[in-house]
């Protein structure tokens, strides 16, 4: 699942909001809603360190941002 293909070329960070290329930074995390991407380290430890309720605090914005985004950038995703 991490592997070059599976990395999408832009990624939202779920902490911080910012948009950035996972295949030059690659730093991720997997849990039970998949693979999510940081921007940096400490961004990847604020979500880990995250107990379940910021956690949906970080989701419930970063859906947010990709119902901004989504449907502009990458039309195949919007099936
Ligand atoms: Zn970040």
């Amino acid at each position: 699942m991490t592997d070059t293909n599976s990395i999408p070329e832009t990624a939202i960070d779920p902490v911080c909001g910012k948009t950035f290329d996972p295949r030059s930074i690659r730093i991720f995390s997997s849990d039970d809603k998949g693979t999510h991407y940081f921007c940096s380290q400490d961004c990847k430890r604020r979500f880990d360190s995250a107990d379940t309720k910021s956690k949906k605090g970080f989701w419930a914005k970063y859906t947010d941002r990709l119902k901004d985004t989504h449907c502009t950038r990458t039309p195949p995703e919007c099936t």
